[in-house]
């Protein structure tokens, strides 16, 4: 008998509903990690009450996808999302059903999910609810999908990439046949929209098991939604790359930017726009693969350079990609691939520097625009050109940065 520890709160909703006749349980990713022994990220209750009847029993309720069927009860300031069962309709277009409709059947719902493994219920009355033996699945560390899987992927392709995904944050095997429906219809990743594949993407690039992108590469996810990984495998560096990834700390930026070592600022951004990632994401990412390009410094004066080139905000995730990347297989044309002492010396003056409160910025310069007006510079970019060259003075010898001495550079 399995028993799962659900959460005091959790157990309130799940008492409450049925207290008032209807059936509750626990579901999908939550009941896989807990048996699994993982802290599952989120517990996702499922329901024979529609979601007029969830509004009605609890007093604060957020609508938050109130047209399938689900509804966020608020306790102690945690949402719990709360979702009626319910049979997908139709799927016209590989991407979302025509309609959803509710059942009062548990199993019809357990049957639309996408995953053995996700389509487990439980509470603690009725215990496991296991249909499709997704506890089989979870001892033998298989990814297979509920039914047929053709029909599961042509009903919504993105369930592919979720197969590697899953695959990656788990540690599993994808089922053969699931496997070879995944590579017969990866081109069907086509109609999902960005936002999805981003999601999933992040998730897998995010895992124990980032190389698995040579997976989604094999079954022909990557070549439709992110076909820099075919790029880098056909020119045999993919392996190294995603060696990199791996050993990277477990840091959203740091891992996205290694996938691009191998390419430009540019191809970065045009990259990660593509995938409609955020500003800061495709800011920071792509500045650091530009920085790449550039010389590593070598004295405390080209670092202070280095730190304003690259950007004061970013340099303390460029230095941690450094100290990953440096000891890489990719890094072998910087002339400091596996230089420990390099990375502890770049890491120990750039602390410095910043204790110390060395200028690295033009807001750190001891004048202004204004200042230099003052002292008759004209109008304009001089201005702009004027305050740049005092900067590089100062980073070149910090104790410049005082009035008399920049005035005096004036001249
Ligand atoms: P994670 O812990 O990574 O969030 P999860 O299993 O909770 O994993 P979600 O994407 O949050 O994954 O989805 C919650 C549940 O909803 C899944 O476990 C699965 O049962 C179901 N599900 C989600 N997306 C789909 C889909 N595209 N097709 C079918 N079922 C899905
Ligand atoms: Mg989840």
């Amino acid at each position: 008998m399995i028993a799962i520890e659900i959460p005091k709160n959790v157990k309130i909703i799940i008492n409450e509903l049925r207290k008032n006749g209807y059936e509750a349980y626990i579901v999908g990713g939550c009941v896989r990690d807990a048996i699994l022994d993982k802290e599952p990220n989120d517990w996702d209750i499922t329901t024979s009450a529609m979601p007029e009847d969830v509004k009605r029993l609890f007093n604060r309720t957020i609508d938050t996808g109130i047209q399938h069927g689900t509804v966020t009860v608020m306790i102690d300031k945690t949402g719990y999302e709360i979702t009626t069962y319910r049979i997908d309709g139709e799927y016209e277009d590989g991407r979302h059903p025509k309609e959803v409709i509710f059942t009062r059947n548990l199993y019809e719902d357990l049957k639309r999910r996408d995953f053995t493994i996700n389509a487990m219920a439980y509470n603690d009355e009725d215990g496991l609810v296991d249909e499709f033996n997704g506890i089989g699945d979870l001892d033998n560390k298989i990814i297979r999908c509920v039914g047929n899987p053709e029909d599961r992927f042509n009903e919504d392709a993105l369930r592919i990439l979720r197969a590697v995904r899953f695959a990656a944050n788990l540690g599993f095997d994808i089922d053969e046949k699931t496997r070879e429906a995944a590579l017969k219809l990866s081109s069907n990743l086509k109609k999902i929209s960005k936002e999805r594949i981003q999601t999933e993407l992040d998730k897998l690039i995010m895992s124990d098991n980032p190389e698995m992108l040579e997976t989604a590469c094999e079954l022909g996810i990557t070549d439709v939604v992110l076909n820099e990984i075919d790029r880098l495998k056909s020119e045999k560096v993919l392996d190294e790359v995603l060696a990199l990834t791996k050993n990277m700390e477990k840091n959203h930026y740091l891992r996205w930017t290694s996938l691009f070592v191998y390419s430009s600022r540019e191809k970065t951004k045009t990259i990660l726009s593509g995938l409609k990632f955020d500003n800061k994401t495709i800011n920071i990412c792509s500045r650091i693969v530009g920085a790449l390009s550039r010389k590593l410094p070598e004295t405390r004066a080209e670092i202070r350079k280095d730190i304003f080139e690259t950007g004061n905000e970013i340099y303390d995730v460029y230095v941690r990609f450094l100290k990953g990347y440096l000891m890489s297989e990719c890094s072998k044309g910087t002339g400091k691939c596996g230089d420990r002492e390099y990375i502890d010396f770049l890491q120990r003056e750039y602390e410095d520097i910043k204790k110390n409160n060395e200028c690295t910025s033009l807001k750190g310069l001891a004048i202004n625009g204004k200042d230099l007006m003052d002292a008759g510079i004209e109008k304009g970019s001089t201005i702009g050109e004027t305050l740049n060259r005092l900067l590089y003075a100062v980073m070149e010898k910090p104790e410049l940065n005082n009035r008399k001495d920049l005035l005096n550079l004036l001249n």
